[in-house]
């Protein structure tokens, strides 16, 4: 990380700064939906601006096919509005000359947000003459955007190779949050993945086996490890042409030193519904009529033990199929407990991607874990050990930063 140089590094005042962020938030008939992302994003927009630079924020939207009004990000800049407490202007697309006078007239000390990029088929391109006309207005710019930046695309890209480049204290959190469990970490370090599928995560798997202390495999994953260990795993999720890969993975583990940990009890039922009936059972005794919901309360206890002796965990993805109760039980208890140690002081928790912020929320301890990633892809890509392109270009871009 130190590679790259923070945008609150250098003077802004009187700079016209082009700042990716991701506003990438639910839209629905024109309301916005959750807004993590705005909030986050909001106090970079504001800090720059306070420190006298014009603020021109570009974002994608959604997977439009060139200009659709559903995927306009108008709605976005009344809620960045709401977010900063002083006016965003609204400019109806990112590049062009109706743009360039608009960003022209604005003051500096103020924000204004260009139209969806992907309106743009060169931006996902990554076309070079895309992010010139980008460009043209903009003297800096940065990326703010980490769950962005696992795609070569115009604006986070290409880009680069044009102006002096920086990274925003968004991007820069993230990015210390996962050093923070993968680089550096306070030892023992343990990760805890859940989720549906082992064919999802192998190659995460793989990377942790080696750097992990402990791995605790849990949510459907766990039932493709159970069968590798010979149980029976009845009528449960599962993937039998995993059972090689997650035999493998045990092996890694063993020479690397890393613990698997695996559930003992698991609680049961016949169908995948909210309120079936539900028992526990021995991981050995799971009878051919039923599949594996969630983890037991044997299980729960242990994981607690286990991440006792803990210093840093990070986690990615459910232990169960949190959505129906009551198997929501396992993720919500283990959360609670990690929630309860990062409070007290004893435990750095870093989570992220995919439903793994749904299932915290869903437990109500989303706010108390050390650091929680609203990036799915990027979130994923980086623990699979991958150079995410968008950080690799603003390290590429660290001497022309330095030289601006
Ligand atoms: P992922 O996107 O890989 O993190 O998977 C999340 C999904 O896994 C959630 O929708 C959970 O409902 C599902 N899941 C977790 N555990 C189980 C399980 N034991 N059986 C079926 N689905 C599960």
């Amino acid at each position: 990380m130190t590679d790259i140089v923070s945008i609150l590094d250098v003077p802004v005042a009187g700079k016209t700064i082009l700042v990716r962020a991701d506003l990438n938030v639910p839209v629905v008939e024109g309301v916005v939906g959750d807004r993590t992302r705005i909030v986050r994003f909001a106090d970079t927009a504001a800090e720059l601006a306070r420190r006298g630079a014009k603020v021109i924020v570009i974002s994608h939207l959604g997977r439009p096919n060139g200009n659709d009004g559903n995927l306009s990000l108008r709605p976005v800049a009344h809620a960045l509005t709401e977010a900063l407490g002083h006016d965003v202007t609204f400019i109806s697309d990112c590049v062009g000359d109706v743009v360039e006078h608009s960003i022209q007239r604005l003051q500096y000390g103020r924000v204004a947000l260009l139209e969806n990029l992907r309106f743009h088929a060169e931006e996902e391109a990554n076309s070079r003459l895309f992010a010139l006309r980008l460009c043209v207005m903009g003297e800096i710019y940065v990326n703010d955007a980490f769950s962005c930046s696992h795609r070569a695309h115009a604006s986070t890209h290409a880009i680069t190779e044009i102006l002096p480049s920086y990274a925003g204290p968004s991007l820069l959190a993230e990015v210390k949050a996962l050093e923070s469990v993968l680089a550096r970490p306070e030892r023992p370090v343990g990760a805890l993945i859940g989720g549906a599928k082992v064919s999802s995560k192998i190659a995460i798997l793989e990377q942790l086996v080696k750097r992990m202390d402990v791995v605790i495999v849990g949510g459907g994953m766990a039932n493709t490890f159970l069968m590798a260990q010979g149980k029976n795993v009845g009528s449960s999720l599962c993937e039998p042409n995993q059972v090689l890969t997650a035999a493998h993975i045990i092996n890694v583990a063993r020479q690397h030193s890393c613990q698997i940990v695996l559930p003992s009890d698991v609680t049961i039922a016949r169908e995948f519904k909210g309120g079936a009936a539900a028992s526990v059972t021995s991981v050995e005794d799971v009878p051919d009529d039923s599949m594996i919901l969630d983890i037991g309360p044997d299980s729960i206890e242990g994981l607690k033990v286990t991440i006792d002796g803990l210093s840093t965990l990070l986690w990615n993805g459910p232990l169960g199929a949190f959505e129906l109760e009551p198997f929501d039980k396992g993720t919500n208890a283990v959360a609670q407990h990690v929630a309860s140690r990062t409070s007290a002081g004893i435990l750095t928790s870093v989570a992220g991607g995919g439903d793994t912020a749904a299932a915290l929320n869903a437990a109500g301890v989303a706010d108390q874990f050390t650091y929680l990633s609203t990036a799915g892809g990027a979130f994923l890509e980086w623990l699979e050990g991958r150079e995410l392109p968008g950080i690799q270009a603003l390290k590429s871009s660290k001497l022309k930063s330095r030289e601006a």
